[in-house]
Protein backbone atom coordinates (compact mmCIF):
# COMPACT_ATOMS: atom_id res chain seq x y z
CA UNK A 1 0.00 0.00 0.00
CA UNK A 2 1.13 3.10 -0.84
CA UNK A 3 1.11 6.49 1.42
CA UNK A 4 1.60 9.89 0.49
CA UNK A 5 4.02 12.72 1.37
CA UNK A 6 2.72 16.24 -0.10
CA UNK A 7 4.96 18.73 0.26
CA UNK A 8 4.12 22.82 -0.35
CA UNK A 9 6.11 25.69 0.41
CA UNK A 10 5.28 28.67 2.42
CA UNK A 11 6.37 32.92 2.60
CA UNK A 12 8.79 32.71 -0.04
CA UNK A 13 9.60 30.86 -3.36
CA UNK A 14 12.90 29.32 -4.01
CA UNK A 15 12.93 27.71 -0.51
CA UNK A 16 14.40 24.10 -1.32
CA UNK A 17 11.36 22.26 -1.59
CA UNK A 18 12.86 20.67 -4.10
CA UNK A 19 15.77 19.46 -1.97
CA UNK A 20 13.54 19.04 0.61
CA UNK A 21 11.30 16.30 -1.34
CA UNK A 22 14.56 14.75 -2.69
CA UNK A 23 16.50 14.19 1.13
CA UNK A 24 13.23 13.01 2.62
CA UNK A 25 12.79 10.69 -0.57
CA UNK A 26 16.81 9.79 0.12
CA UNK A 27 16.63 9.21 3.85
CA UNK A 28 13.46 6.73 3.40
CA UNK A 29 15.24 4.98 0.48
CA UNK A 30 18.34 4.63 2.98
CA UNK A 31 15.67 2.26 5.20
CA UNK A 32 14.93 0.01 2.14
CA UNK A 33 11.52 1.89 0.97
CA UNK A 34 10.47 2.51 -2.21
CA UNK A 35 9.94 6.32 -3.17
CA UNK A 36 8.52 7.81 -5.96
CA UNK A 37 8.91 11.51 -6.20
CA UNK A 38 6.59 13.60 -8.25
CA UNK A 39 6.67 17.36 -9.38
CA UNK A 40 3.27 19.52 -9.61
CA UNK A 41 4.27 23.15 -11.12
CA UNK A 42 1.31 25.41 -11.13
CA UNK A 43 2.09 27.45 -14.33
CA UNK A 44 0.02 26.77 -17.98
CA UNK A 45 2.77 25.94 -19.89
CA UNK A 46 2.30 22.43 -20.57
CA UNK A 47 5.89 21.26 -19.73
CA UNK A 48 9.18 24.10 -19.48
CA UNK A 49 10.63 23.18 -22.36
CA UNK A 50 9.58 26.31 -24.00
CA UNK A 51 10.19 28.30 -21.38
CA UNK A 52 13.96 30.56 -21.10
CA UNK A 53 16.17 28.99 -18.89
CA UNK A 54 15.84 32.92 -17.34
CA UNK A 55 12.61 31.85 -15.95
CA UNK A 56 13.07 28.56 -14.45
CA UNK A 57 16.43 27.65 -14.56
CA UNK A 58 17.80 24.27 -16.62
CA UNK A 59 15.11 22.10 -18.62
CA UNK A 60 15.75 18.32 -16.93
CA UNK A 61 15.14 15.88 -19.31
CA UNK A 62 14.49 12.48 -18.56
CA UNK A 63 14.94 8.94 -20.44
CA UNK A 64 11.58 8.67 -21.53
CA UNK A 65 11.66 12.26 -23.28
CA UNK A 66 10.12 14.24 -20.96
CA UNK A 67 11.56 17.97 -20.64
CA UNK A 68 10.42 18.62 -17.31
CA UNK A 69 11.07 20.82 -13.92
CA UNK A 70 15.10 21.10 -12.36
CA UNK A 71 13.76 19.79 -9.56
CA UNK A 72 13.32 16.46 -11.19
CA UNK A 73 17.51 16.40 -11.57
CA UNK A 74 17.77 17.45 -7.83
CA UNK A 75 15.33 13.93 -6.67
CA UNK A 76 16.80 11.48 -9.42
CA UNK A 77 20.79 12.87 -8.28
CA UNK A 78 19.53 11.94 -4.52
CA UNK A 79 17.28 8.65 -4.36
CA UNK A 80 19.68 7.47 -7.64
CA UNK A 81 16.88 7.13 -9.84
CA UNK A 82 15.48 7.41 -13.00
CA UNK A 83 11.90 9.49 -13.49
CA UNK A 84 9.43 9.51 -16.13
CA UNK A 85 7.01 12.06 -17.49
CA UNK A 86 4.06 10.77 -14.96
CA UNK A 87 6.55 12.25 -12.87
CA UNK A 88 6.33 15.84 -13.42
CA UNK A 89 2.54 17.30 -14.07
CA UNK A 90 2.04 21.53 -14.66
CA UNK A 91 -1.02 23.17 -14.73
CA UNK A 92 -1.04 22.83 -18.41
CA UNK A 93 -0.93 19.45 -19.37
CA UNK A 94 -3.91 19.04 -16.68
CA UNK A 95 -5.97 21.48 -18.55
CA UNK A 96 -4.80 20.05 -21.66
CA UNK A 97 -6.29 16.50 -20.31
CA UNK A 98 -9.35 18.28 -19.99
CA UNK A 99 -9.84 20.21 -22.39
CA UNK A 100 -9.29 17.15 -24.81
CA UNK A 101 -11.53 14.97 -22.97
CA UNK A 102 -14.04 17.96 -23.39
CA UNK A 103 -13.86 18.21 -27.19
CA UNK A 104 -14.20 14.15 -27.44
CA UNK A 105 -17.45 15.05 -25.97
CA UNK A 106 -16.38 12.35 -22.87
CA UNK A 107 -17.74 14.83 -20.17
CA UNK A 108 -21.29 14.13 -21.41
CA UNK A 109 -22.72 17.39 -21.66
CA UNK A 110 -21.48 18.21 -18.22
CA UNK A 111 -20.36 21.91 -17.17
CA UNK A 112 -16.57 21.33 -17.22
CA UNK A 113 -15.40 23.38 -14.38
CA UNK A 114 -12.44 23.24 -11.80
CA UNK A 115 -13.61 21.71 -9.18
CA UNK A 116 -14.72 18.70 -9.80
CA UNK A 117 -12.67 18.04 -13.37
CA UNK A 118 -9.34 19.92 -12.87
CA UNK A 119 -9.10 18.56 -9.29
CA UNK A 120 -10.02 14.74 -10.44
CA UNK A 121 -7.74 15.78 -13.21
CA UNK A 122 -4.93 16.02 -10.90
CA UNK A 123 -6.14 13.34 -8.23
CA UNK A 124 -5.83 11.01 -11.49
CA UNK A 125 -2.09 11.94 -12.07
CA UNK A 126 -1.18 10.94 -8.47
CA UNK A 127 -2.78 7.90 -8.74
CA UNK A 128 -0.99 6.77 -12.17
CA UNK A 129 2.36 7.42 -10.86
CA UNK A 130 1.19 4.99 -7.95
CA UNK A 131 0.31 2.34 -10.46
CA UNK A 132 3.33 3.04 -12.53
CA UNK A 133 5.69 2.36 -9.38
CA UNK A 134 3.73 1.29 -6.57
CA UNK A 135 5.92 3.16 -4.21
CA UNK A 136 6.11 2.38 -0.54
CA UNK A 137 5.77 5.98 -0.76
CA UNK A 138 4.75 9.00 -3.02
CA UNK A 139 6.29 12.11 -2.23
CA UNK A 140 4.44 14.91 -4.37
CA UNK A 141 6.12 18.63 -4.21
CA UNK A 142 3.66 21.17 -5.42
CA UNK A 143 5.32 24.23 -6.88
CA UNK A 144 4.83 27.95 -5.82
CA UNK A 145 4.33 29.53 -2.48
CA UNK A 146 0.95 29.03 -0.55
CA UNK A 147 -1.54 31.71 -1.11
CA UNK A 148 -0.69 31.84 -5.05
CA UNK A 149 -3.99 31.54 -7.24
CA UNK A 150 -2.34 29.48 -9.38
CA UNK A 151 -1.85 26.48 -7.28
CA UNK A 152 -5.15 26.20 -5.70
CA UNK A 153 -6.94 23.60 -7.81
CA UNK A 154 -3.59 20.97 -6.68
CA UNK A 155 -4.25 22.17 -2.84
CA UNK A 156 -7.78 21.54 -3.21
CA UNK A 157 -7.12 18.13 -5.20
CA UNK A 158 -4.32 17.04 -2.00
CA UNK A 159 -7.43 17.85 0.11
CA UNK A 160 -9.64 15.56 -0.80
CA UNK A 161 -7.37 13.54 -1.81
CA UNK A 162 -6.28 12.66 1.61
CA UNK A 163 -9.80 12.25 3.33
CA UNK A 164 -10.33 9.62 0.00
CA UNK A 165 -7.38 8.01 0.88
CA UNK A 166 -8.30 7.56 4.59
CA UNK A 167 -6.57 8.36 7.87
CA UNK A 168 -2.66 7.99 8.93
CA UNK A 169 -2.26 7.20 5.03
CA UNK A 170 -0.76 10.83 3.76
CA UNK A 171 0.44 13.50 5.54
CA UNK A 172 1.45 17.24 4.55
CA UNK A 173 4.97 18.68 5.03
CA UNK A 174 4.85 22.75 4.72
CA UNK A 175 8.32 23.95 4.28
CA UNK A 176 8.71 27.47 5.34
CA UNK A 177 10.92 30.67 6.30
CA UNK A 178 12.17 31.86 9.74
CA UNK A 179 13.49 35.11 8.75
CA UNK A 180 16.34 36.37 11.01
CA UNK A 181 16.37 39.99 11.95
CA UNK A 182 20.05 40.97 12.27
CA UNK A 183 19.34 44.39 14.36
CA UNK A 184 17.47 42.42 16.91
CA UNK A 185 18.78 38.74 16.83
CA UNK A 186 15.74 37.54 16.54
CA UNK A 187 14.18 34.45 14.31
CA UNK A 188 10.79 35.96 13.30
CA UNK A 189 7.96 33.13 13.18
CA UNK A 190 4.94 35.58 12.28
CA UNK A 191 5.12 35.41 8.55
CA UNK A 192 5.31 31.26 8.72
CA UNK A 193 1.95 31.38 11.23
CA UNK A 194 0.35 33.14 8.48
CA UNK A 195 1.35 30.38 5.63
CA UNK A 196 -0.02 28.36 8.01
CA UNK A 197 -3.13 29.88 8.69
CA UNK A 198 -3.46 30.30 4.60
CA UNK A 199 -3.32 26.76 4.09
CA UNK A 200 -5.68 25.32 6.69
CA UNK A 201 -8.30 28.00 5.18
CA UNK A 202 -7.73 25.64 2.09
CA UNK A 203 -8.28 22.76 4.51
CA UNK A 204 -5.03 21.53 4.85
CA UNK A 205 -3.71 21.25 8.37
CA UNK A 206 0.51 20.40 7.89
CA UNK A 207 1.98 17.76 10.47
CA UNK A 208 5.01 18.83 9.58
CA UNK A 209 7.14 22.15 9.70
CA UNK A 210 10.34 22.52 8.04
CA UNK A 211 11.98 25.79 8.46
CA UNK A 212 14.37 27.07 6.70
CA UNK A 213 16.57 29.42 8.77
CA UNK A 214 20.13 31.25 8.15
CA UNK A 215 20.77 30.45 12.45
CA UNK A 216 19.76 27.89 14.62
CA UNK A 217 15.98 27.53 15.76
CA UNK A 218 16.32 27.32 19.75
CA UNK A 219 13.71 24.89 21.64
CA UNK A 220 11.33 27.92 23.19
CA UNK A 221 11.22 29.05 19.29
CA UNK A 222 10.33 25.81 17.95
CA UNK A 223 7.68 25.51 20.92
CA UNK A 224 6.22 28.70 19.71
CA UNK A 225 6.20 27.35 16.17
CA UNK A 226 4.08 24.39 17.10
CA UNK A 227 1.82 25.96 19.39
CA UNK A 228 0.76 28.90 16.81
CA UNK A 229 0.71 26.45 13.85
CA UNK A 230 -0.99 23.53 15.71
CA UNK A 231 1.49 20.89 14.78
CA UNK A 232 3.55 18.57 17.61
CA UNK A 233 6.84 19.71 19.06
CA UNK A 234 8.90 16.92 17.29
CA UNK A 235 7.25 18.21 13.95
CA UNK A 236 9.33 20.88 13.64
CA UNK A 237 12.35 20.64 11.62
CA UNK A 238 15.23 23.16 11.11
CA UNK A 239 16.86 23.69 7.36
CA UNK A 240 19.80 25.86 8.23
CA UNK A 241 21.66 26.71 5.13
CA UNK A 242 24.23 25.04 4.33
CA UNK A 243 27.43 24.50 1.52
CA UNK A 244 26.30 22.00 -0.08
CA UNK A 245 22.91 20.34 -0.47
CA UNK A 246 24.06 16.94 -0.20
CA UNK A 247 24.96 17.78 3.25
CA UNK A 248 20.44 18.40 4.24
CA UNK A 249 19.90 14.70 4.09
CA UNK A 250 22.29 14.29 6.77
CA UNK A 251 20.84 17.47 8.53
CA UNK A 252 17.22 15.90 8.47
CA UNK A 253 18.69 12.58 9.97
CA UNK A 254 19.82 13.88 12.87
CA UNK A 255 16.79 15.28 13.84
CA UNK A 256 15.09 12.32 12.88
CA UNK A 257 12.78 13.51 10.14
CA UNK A 258 11.83 10.21 8.74
CA UNK A 259 11.10 8.34 12.22
CA UNK A 260 8.76 10.55 12.60
CA UNK A 261 7.24 10.59 8.88
CA UNK A 262 7.01 7.20 9.53
CA UNK A 263 5.30 7.22 12.77
CA UNK A 264 2.75 9.66 11.66
CA UNK A 265 2.15 6.93 8.53
CA UNK A 266 1.91 4.07 10.71
CA UNK A 267 4.97 2.61 9.35
CA UNK A 268 7.93 0.82 11.73
CA UNK A 269 10.99 2.83 11.47
CA UNK A 270 14.06 0.76 9.81
CA UNK A 271 17.70 1.24 10.50
CA UNK A 272 19.18 3.53 7.81
CA UNK A 273 21.78 2.92 5.52
CA UNK A 274 23.48 6.14 5.00
CA UNK A 275 27.33 4.75 5.52
CA UNK A 276 28.15 6.15 1.71
CA UNK A 277 26.50 9.35 1.76
CA UNK A 278 28.36 10.04 4.50
CA UNK A 279 31.44 9.31 2.92
CA UNK A 280 30.49 11.41 0.28
CA UNK A 281 29.26 14.58 2.66
CA UNK A 282 33.16 14.52 4.18
CA UNK A 283 34.62 14.26 0.79
CA UNK A 284 32.80 17.69 0.10
CA UNK A 285 33.85 19.32 2.89
CA UNK A 286 37.18 18.13 3.43
CA UNK A 287 39.04 17.95 -0.02
CA UNK A 288 42.75 17.55 -1.17
CA UNK A 289 42.96 20.52 -3.46
CA UNK A 290 40.96 22.93 -5.86
CA UNK A 291 40.59 23.33 -9.64
CA UNK A 292 38.78 25.78 -12.02
CA UNK A 293 36.85 25.22 -14.76
CA UNK A 294 35.76 27.75 -16.99
CA UNK A 295 31.76 27.60 -17.66
CA UNK A 296 30.99 29.47 -21.04
CA UNK A 297 27.42 29.85 -21.72
CA UNK A 298 24.32 32.29 -22.29
CA UNK A 299 22.44 32.07 -18.84
CA UNK A 300 25.22 32.38 -16.56
CA UNK A 301 23.72 35.19 -14.63
CA UNK A 302 21.48 32.57 -12.85
CA UNK A 303 23.45 29.61 -12.19
CA UNK A 304 20.54 27.23 -12.10
CA UNK A 305 20.39 27.55 -15.89
CA UNK A 306 23.17 25.07 -15.86
CA UNK A 307 22.80 23.11 -12.50
CA UNK A 308 23.28 19.61 -13.52
CA UNK A 309 26.44 20.58 -15.34
CA UNK A 310 27.45 21.87 -12.48
CA UNK A 311 26.81 19.33 -9.81
CA UNK A 312 28.03 16.75 -12.71
CA UNK A 313 31.28 18.29 -12.62
CA UNK A 314 31.22 18.34 -8.31
CA UNK A 315 30.53 14.65 -8.49
CA UNK A 316 33.51 14.08 -11.39
CA UNK A 317 36.34 16.44 -8.96
CA UNK A 318 34.80 14.48 -5.76
CA UNK A 319 35.89 11.07 -7.51
CA UNK A 320 39.35 12.72 -7.41
CA UNK A 321 38.56 14.25 -4.08
CA UNK A 322 38.74 17.69 -5.39
CA UNK A 323 36.93 20.72 -5.07
CA UNK A 324 35.03 22.38 -8.34
CA UNK A 325 35.18 25.80 -8.54
CA UNK A 326 32.87 27.21 -11.40
CA UNK A 327 34.72 30.77 -13.39
CA UNK A 328 31.24 31.90 -14.97
CA UNK A 329 31.85 33.09 -18.44
CA UNK A 330 29.08 35.10 -20.71
CA UNK A 331 30.35 33.42 -23.88
CA UNK A 332 30.02 37.40 -25.25
CA UNK A 333 33.10 38.25 -23.10
CA UNK A 334 35.36 35.91 -24.90
CA UNK A 335 35.36 38.69 -28.09
CA UNK A 336 38.80 38.06 -29.70
CA UNK A 337 41.64 35.84 -29.48
CA UNK A 338 43.34 38.10 -26.47
CA UNK A 339 40.30 38.74 -24.46
CA UNK A 340 40.01 34.69 -24.55
CA UNK A 341 43.31 34.14 -23.27
CA UNK A 342 42.74 36.33 -20.57
CA UNK A 343 39.72 35.01 -19.70
CA UNK A 344 40.90 31.31 -20.34
CA UNK A 345 44.30 31.51 -19.18
CA UNK A 346 44.23 30.82 -15.27
CA UNK A 347 41.59 27.88 -15.53
CA UNK A 348 42.02 24.03 -15.21
CA UNK A 349 39.44 23.12 -18.15
CA UNK A 350 36.60 24.72 -20.43
CA UNK A 351 32.90 23.08 -20.52
CA UNK A 352 30.23 24.64 -23.40
CA UNK A 353 26.75 23.67 -22.23
CA UNK A 354 23.73 23.07 -24.19
CA UNK A 355 21.91 26.37 -25.77
CA UNK A 356 19.43 27.92 -28.25
CA UNK A 357 19.99 31.16 -30.86
CA UNK A 358 22.69 33.14 -32.17
CA UNK A 359 23.99 35.08 -29.14
CA UNK A 360 27.76 34.00 -27.82
CA UNK A 361 27.84 31.73 -30.44
CA UNK A 362 31.25 34.02 -31.92
CA UNK A 363 32.78 33.86 -28.06
CA UNK A 364 32.17 30.66 -27.93
CA UNK A 365 33.94 29.41 -30.83
CA UNK A 366 36.89 31.57 -29.55
CA UNK A 367 36.67 29.79 -26.45
CA UNK A 368 36.89 26.63 -27.61
CA UNK A 369 40.04 27.41 -30.31
CA UNK A 370 41.88 28.55 -27.42
CA UNK A 371 41.53 25.00 -25.65
CA UNK A 372 42.01 23.28 -28.98
CA UNK A 373 45.27 24.76 -29.28
CA UNK A 374 46.36 25.06 -25.98
CA UNK A 375 45.74 21.45 -24.96
CA UNK A 376 43.20 22.39 -22.14
CA UNK A 377 40.84 19.79 -21.72
CA UNK A 378 37.44 20.98 -22.83
CA UNK A 379 34.19 19.10 -23.06
CA UNK A 380 31.04 20.26 -25.05
CA UNK A 381 27.80 19.49 -24.29
CA UNK A 382 24.91 19.48 -27.26
CA UNK A 383 25.41 22.89 -29.03
CA UNK A 384 29.08 22.45 -27.41
CA UNK A 385 29.61 19.52 -29.80
CA UNK A 386 27.77 21.58 -32.58
CA UNK A 387 30.38 24.64 -32.01
CA UNK A 388 33.41 22.13 -31.42
CA UNK A 389 32.58 21.17 -34.84
CA UNK A 390 32.14 24.26 -36.30
CA UNK A 391 35.73 25.76 -34.71
CA UNK A 392 37.31 22.84 -36.43
CA UNK A 393 35.80 23.01 -39.82
CA UNK A 394 36.47 27.11 -39.99
CA UNK A 395 40.04 26.39 -38.11
CA UNK A 396 41.92 23.73 -39.43
CA UNK A 397 39.30 22.13 -42.68
CA UNK A 398 39.32 25.88 -43.92
CA UNK A 399 35.81 26.42 -44.43
CA UNK A 400 35.82 29.94 -44.01
CA UNK A 401 32.35 30.83 -42.43
CA UNK A 402 31.38 27.45 -41.87
CA UNK A 403 28.51 27.62 -39.31
CA UNK A 404 24.62 25.81 -37.99
CA UNK A 405 21.61 26.84 -40.12
CA UNK A 406 20.42 27.73 -36.51
CA UNK A 407 22.47 30.57 -36.87
CA UNK A 408 22.89 31.48 -40.23
CA UNK A 409 20.43 29.86 -42.30
CA UNK A 410 22.34 30.89 -46.18
CA UNK A 411 25.99 29.90 -44.92
CA UNK A 412 28.01 28.36 -47.71
CA UNK A 413 29.12 25.52 -45.60
CA UNK A 414 26.36 24.66 -43.33
CA UNK A 415 28.83 21.99 -41.56
CA UNK A 416 25.54 21.39 -38.62
CA UNK A 417 22.13 21.22 -40.04
CA UNK A 418 18.74 20.28 -39.17
CA UNK A 419 17.99 16.92 -38.58
CA UNK A 420 16.31 15.12 -41.85
CA UNK A 421 12.91 14.17 -39.21
CA UNK A 422 12.64 18.18 -38.04
CA UNK A 423 12.33 19.32 -41.30
CA UNK A 424 8.66 19.12 -41.47
CA UNK A 425 8.39 19.55 -37.85
CA UNK A 426 5.81 22.69 -36.85
CA UNK A 427 5.57 24.28 -33.42
CA UNK A 428 8.04 24.20 -30.41
CA UNK A 429 6.96 22.62 -27.68
CA UNK A 430 8.18 18.93 -26.49
CA UNK A 431 9.28 18.02 -30.80
CA UNK A 432 12.77 18.36 -30.47
CA UNK A 433 14.89 14.78 -30.57
CA UNK A 434 14.03 13.90 -26.72
CA UNK A 435 14.97 10.87 -24.30
CA UNK A 436 17.14 8.11 -24.58
CA UNK A 437 18.44 6.83 -27.72
CA UNK A 438 21.60 4.28 -27.67
CA UNK A 439 25.10 5.28 -28.87
CA UNK A 440 28.28 3.45 -30.56
CA UNK A 441 31.73 4.03 -29.23
CA UNK A 442 34.33 3.68 -31.71
CA UNK A 443 36.94 0.97 -30.88
CA UNK A 444 39.75 2.66 -29.00
CA UNK A 445 38.78 5.99 -28.79
CA UNK A 446 39.15 8.33 -25.39
CA UNK A 447 35.14 8.12 -24.93
CA UNK A 448 35.30 4.41 -25.46
CA UNK A 449 37.97 4.01 -23.10
CA UNK A 450 36.18 6.20 -20.60
CA UNK A 451 33.00 4.60 -20.11
CA UNK A 452 34.66 0.97 -20.77
CA UNK A 453 32.10 0.03 -23.08
CA UNK A 454 31.22 0.01 -26.66
CA UNK A 455 27.43 0.38 -26.34
CA UNK A 456 26.04 3.43 -24.41
CA UNK A 457 22.89 4.93 -23.56
CA UNK A 458 21.94 8.63 -22.94
CA UNK A 459 19.45 11.57 -22.78
CA UNK A 460 19.25 13.89 -25.84
CA UNK A 461 17.26 17.22 -26.48
CA UNK A 462 18.47 19.02 -30.24
CA UNK A 463 16.90 19.69 -33.52
CA UNK A 464 20.51 19.81 -35.45
CA UNK A 465 22.92 17.47 -36.04
CA UNK A 466 26.61 17.16 -37.59
CA UNK A 467 26.09 17.76 -41.43
CA UNK A 468 26.94 13.82 -43.15
CA UNK A 469 28.23 15.51 -46.36
CA UNK A 470 30.90 17.00 -44.15
CA UNK A 471 31.89 14.61 -41.92
CA UNK A 472 34.41 12.90 -43.91
CA UNK A 473 36.10 16.05 -44.95
CA UNK A 474 36.07 16.70 -41.01
CA UNK A 475 37.03 13.56 -40.27
CA UNK A 476 40.50 13.66 -42.66
CA UNK A 477 41.51 16.50 -40.84
CA UNK A 478 41.79 14.88 -37.88
CA UNK A 479 38.49 15.55 -35.43
CA UNK A 480 36.98 12.31 -34.74
CA UNK A 481 33.52 11.32 -34.62
CA UNK A 482 34.17 8.60 -31.96
CA UNK A 483 30.39 7.93 -31.16
CA UNK A 484 27.59 7.50 -33.65
CA UNK A 485 23.41 6.17 -33.76
CA UNK A 486 23.27 2.70 -34.51
CA UNK A 487 22.83 3.73 -38.17
CA UNK A 488 25.88 5.50 -38.45
CA UNK A 489 24.07 8.57 -39.68
CA UNK A 490 24.18 10.38 -36.96
CA UNK A 491 27.52 12.32 -35.00
CA UNK A 492 26.69 11.64 -31.27
CA UNK A 493 30.24 12.11 -29.84
CA UNK A 494 33.64 13.59 -31.90
CA UNK A 495 37.06 13.97 -30.30
CA UNK A 496 40.47 15.65 -31.14
CA UNK A 497 43.11 12.97 -30.40
CA UNK A 498 46.15 15.08 -30.67
CA UNK A 499 44.76 16.73 -27.27
CA UNK A 500 44.32 14.70 -23.93
CA UNK A 501 40.45 15.80 -23.25
CA UNK A 502 38.59 17.30 -26.43
CA UNK A 503 35.72 15.63 -26.42
CA UNK A 504 32.24 16.54 -27.35
CA UNK A 505 28.97 15.01 -27.42
CA UNK A 506 25.48 15.74 -28.96
CA UNK A 507 23.37 14.29 -25.99
CA UNK A 508 23.51 15.53 -22.33
CA UNK A 509 25.43 13.58 -19.95
CA UNK A 510 24.67 16.13 -17.57
CA UNK A 511 21.44 14.32 -16.34
CA UNK A 512 23.09 10.92 -15.50
CA UNK A 513 25.72 11.88 -13.35
CA UNK A 514 25.36 11.02 -9.54
CA UNK A 515 27.13 12.22 -6.77
CA UNK A 516 28.02 8.67 -6.03
CA UNK A 517 28.92 7.70 -9.44
CA UNK A 518 30.57 10.39 -11.46
CA UNK A 519 29.74 10.32 -14.96
CA UNK A 520 32.78 8.93 -17.19
CA UNK A 521 33.21 12.32 -19.49
CA UNK A 522 33.16 14.67 -16.42
CA UNK A 523 35.56 12.21 -14.88
CA UNK A 524 37.64 11.96 -18.22
CA UNK A 525 37.88 16.44 -18.19
CA UNK A 526 38.89 16.23 -14.61
CA UNK A 527 41.17 13.76 -14.63
CA UNK A 528 42.90 15.56 -17.63
CA UNK A 529 42.57 18.74 -16.26
CA UNK A 530 44.38 17.37 -13.08
CA UNK A 531 46.98 16.08 -15.10
CA UNK A 532 47.49 19.47 -16.49
CA UNK A 533 47.54 21.15 -13.36
CA UNK A 534 50.45 18.99 -12.07
N1 LIG B 1 20.39 24.48 -30.51
C1 LIG B 1 20.96 23.19 -30.75
C2 LIG B 1 19.96 22.22 -31.38
O1 LIG B 1 18.78 22.42 -31.28
C3 LIG B 1 21.53 22.60 -29.49
C4 LIG B 1 20.50 22.25 -28.47
C5 LIG B 1 21.05 22.01 -27.08
O2 LIG B 1 22.17 22.39 -26.78
N2 LIG B 1 20.25 21.43 -26.21
O3 LIG B 1 20.36 21.25 -31.94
Amino acid sequence: MTKYIFITGGVVSSLGKGIVAASLGKLLRARGFSVAIQKFDPYINVDPGTMSPFQHGEVFVTDDGAETDLDLGHYERFTNTSLHQVNNVTSGSVYQTVIEKERRGEYLGATVQTIPHITNEIKARLLKAKSQFNPDFLIAEIGGTIGDIESLPFIEAIRQFRLEEGIGNSISIHVTLLPYLQTSGELKTKPSQHSVYVLRSYGIQPEILVCRTPVEIHKNEKEKIALFCSVQKDCVFECKDMKSIYEVPLALEAQNMAGVVLKLLNMKDKRPNLASWEKLVDKIKNPKGELTVALAGKYTELNDAYISVVESLKHAGLEFDRKVNIKWLASEDCKDTQKTKELLGDVDALVIPGGFGVRGIEGKLNAIRYARENNLPFLGLCLGLQCAVIEYARNVVGLDGANSTEFDENTKYPVIDLMVEQKNVAGYGGTMRLGSYPCHLKDGSKVQKAYGKKIIEERHRHRYEVNNEYKKLIEDSGLIISGSSPDGLLAEVVEYPKNDWHVACQFHPEFKSRPEEAHPLFKGLIKAALNRKK
